[in-house]
């Protein structure tokens, strides 16, 4: 395990001239002035932020950087995404999925994305890419932390072996539960898809991740449910609902109720607001609902948030490129959360608060957490997500495992300074 004495940075939370040291791979302290053993490397911060690593809640690795394949999506909603990604599943094999997880992951790594969770379509029955992600997993594990979750995509009751499957995959070592109630066939029949799958969850002491009420029917209620059982079975901090967005268009009265349930059962709530402002409202007008759940509302209930990639490059969003900072700064601005706190929030929805989904060991920067961190080119939070700032360096276990220079542009024009500096308004 690697030592590392990081000097001169600002931390999340304000402080500013701070070292940290890491001894073994751990945070061993933090504080100005810190003086490190001999030989022990140095990386100067030169006042920038340090913070932890991004950590992604909510994606589809199996499906990523495919997009293209077999053809594009024409019209650019969820349902022709499902359908493409149905055409796509017969013609995969895990070689060509081994290798585009393998590249994103790359992609995150050089971002400071250093942990994901990410649905695995589970209905085929070859199981082909539950075998590829499994690979996966393992030979990232020594730089990124990749939970998986064994996913219905074509609905739990709906698709013939698909619990059958999800057992089996489960069995193999897939980490959490998943469902997509919203997606069978009815209203009852996705509320009993909830129930199976928390029964299984807490049965075997596994966490669950539902893709839940992705839809801007604002009758798809089946949060409830989902908050319901999670009650029921004591899943407490353990289950999280995914999308949400039927939330957006549902009334008032109904959300007022179902805040403090989701807040009292520890429900947790994830926005993909890069794919949902651009799925959702596919069948409206003007004016054109966003979509995207409540999530000022839902932190000032007292849930936790945080903001998922779900798509790069695949058949339902054809851009992307394992930038979280992307993904707050749209969170933020779908949900106007543009208070200097708001905008903090925004920070925190894409680390700490997804690693309390994730239930990540020793996240953080407090003295005893693993040595996992991203200098970047900013001097707050704030400023990171305005800038989608550069990530200077990357460490994982107190090693620098990816570097990008710091942006600079200059100028040639007459009278003018020739360095042009972001940071400085
Ligand atoms: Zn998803």
């Amino acid at each position: 395990m690697s030592d590392l004495l990081v000097r001169n940075v600002a931390l999340p939370d304000g402080r500013a001239n701070q070292d940290l040291l890491a001894l073994d791979g751990r945070i061993a302290a933090v504080g100005p002035a810190l003086v490190a053993p001999a030989g022990v490397p140095v990386l100067e911060g030169q006042g920038q932020l340090l913070a932890p690593p991004f950590v992604d809640a909510h994606f589809h690795m199996d499906a990523t950087l495919s997009a293209g394949l077999p053809r594009v999506n024409r019209s650019g909603t969820l349902l022709e995404g499902i359908a493409l990604w149905g055409e796509l599943k017969p013609l995969l094999t895990q070689e060509a999925v081994v290798e585009r997880a393998l590249r994103y992951c790359d992609w995150a790594v050089a971002k400071g994305l250093l942990a994901i969770r990410s649905h695995v379509d589970i209905c085929d029955d070859r199981l082909l890419v539950v075998e590829a992600m499994l690979q996966v997993r393992e030979s990232v594990k020594p730089w990124l932390d990749l939970q998986l979750v064994a996913f219905p995509q074509d609905g739990l009751l709906r698709s013939p072996n698909a619990l059958a499957n999800l057992k089996r995959s489960l069995a193999m070592g897939v980490d959490v539960v998943g469902g997509i109630p919203h997606f069978e066939r009815t209203m009852n029949d996705g509320a009993q898809s909830v129930r199976l799958l928390c029964e299984l969850a807490a049965e075997r002491g596994l966490r669950v991740d539902m893709h839940c009420d992705e839809s801007d029917d604002p009758l798809s209620r089946h949060v409830e449910t989902l908050v319901g059982e999670t009650q029921r079975l004591g899943l407490h901090d353990r289950v999280t609902g995914s999308h949400l967005t039927s939330m957006h268009s549902m009334d008032n009265y109904y959300v007022s109720k179902l805040l403090p349930l989701m807040r009292e059962a520890r429900v947790h709530a994830v926005a993909n607001p890069l794919v949902n402002i651009t799925l959702q409202g596919r069948h409206d007008s003007y004016p054109k609902r966003r979509g995207m759940t409540r999530v000022p509302e839902l932190l000032a209930a007292g849930v936790n948030v945080g903001f998922g990639h779900d798509c790069v490059m695949d058949p339902w969003y054809p851009l992307g490129s394992g930038d979280m900072l992307e993904v707050a700064q749209m969170g933020l601005h779908v949900a106007q959360m543009t208070s200097q706190a708001q905008m903090r929030a925004c920070f925190d929805a894409v680390t700490v608060n997804n690693a309390r989904i994730l239930g990540l060991d020793g996240y953080g920067l407090e003295v005893g957490c693993h040595a996992d961190f991203v200098l970047l080119q900013a001097r707050d939070t704030i400023e990171a997500i305005r800038l989608r700032a550069t990530r200077l360096a990357v460490v994982r276990r107190a090693r620098v495992i990816a570097r990008t220079p710091a942006a600079r542009a200059t100028l040639d024009l007459p009278g003018r300074p020739t360095a042009v500096d972001w940071t400085r308004p």
